[in-house]
């Protein structure tokens, strides 16, 4: 949850007596929740220095989006046409909920905005699938922790009342296209961003390649290597 909330930035240490002595239990369980938040990639163990909330790459950072992508379009495509009234009321109040919050208090926007992908996956009555979306929407939270804005979900809460619209009316399609967009924005305003952390050559390297000036760069100077040789042996 933490984690979630973005309070724990990647890179953290985690003391398993200080987790133990927080949440009153002993340093074997918080052993233990340290190594299945490893299995789900959100904590790092490192030999002899113990565990460290996880740090994903910008690579992980993507691969994680596809497959948030994939599983979420199954969920709205599970549940177009199928949510129950109380579900649909649920879902509404939820939204009204991240409304209020929106600006006022940022460590709840990011909560509730993760809390409504959850919601959606656990209408679907498919554990797996909610268990996969629980850890996928977890690990987006690190990305956008160590990338993006601080305590922003980047959650667009219109967004999310078109996808509750969309299901309402039983359109698997425009809410499965609705999904996609919502995480395909999320992703790119968490990922930009990035790249003014990144090695700034890796991020310029496709855009000049793509300009030609690489090529053309690296052609000039063979030209002008080549010139010189050629004056050397004419002289
Ligand atoms: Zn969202």
């Amino acid at each position: 949850m933490a984690i979630i909330e973005q309070s724990l930035k990647p890179g953290a240490r985690l003391p398993e007596d200080a987790i133990g002595e927080t949440f009153g239990t002993s340093r074997t369980i918080a052993r233990e929740a340290l190594g299945r938040l490893a299995v789900e990639g959100l904590v790092e163990l490192k030999q002899n220095r113990g565990a460290f909330v996880a740090s994903p790459s910008l690579e992980e950072g993507r691969a994680v989006f596809v497959v948030r992508n994939g599983l979420e379009r199954t969920v709205v495509q599970h549940l177009a046409g199928h949510l129950t009234e109380h579900d649909q009321e649920r879902l509404r109040s939820h939204v009204e909920s991240e409304q209020q919050a929106s600006g006022r208090d940022e460590a709840r926007s990011v909560r509730l905005a993760g809390e409504f992908h959850l919601a959606l996956a656990s209408m679907t009555g498919n554990q797996l699938l909610e268990r996969y979306v629980t850890e996928v929407v977890s690990r987006c939270s690190l990305i956008l922790a160590r990338y993006g804005r601080p305590h922003s979900s980047e959650c667009a809460i219109t967004e999310h009342a078109e996808i509750v619209d969309a299901l309402a009316a039983g359109d698997a399609a425009t809410a499965c296209e609705l999904m996609e967009q919502h995480l395909d924005a999320v992703a790119n305003r968490a990922l930009p961003r990035v790249r003014a952390n990144a090695e700034l050559r890796d991020v310029l390297l496709p855009y000049a390649v793509a300009a030609g000036q690489v090529r053309s760069g690296v052609a000039e100077v063979v030209a002008t290597r080549t010139k010189k040789r050629v004056r050397k042996t004419a002289k």
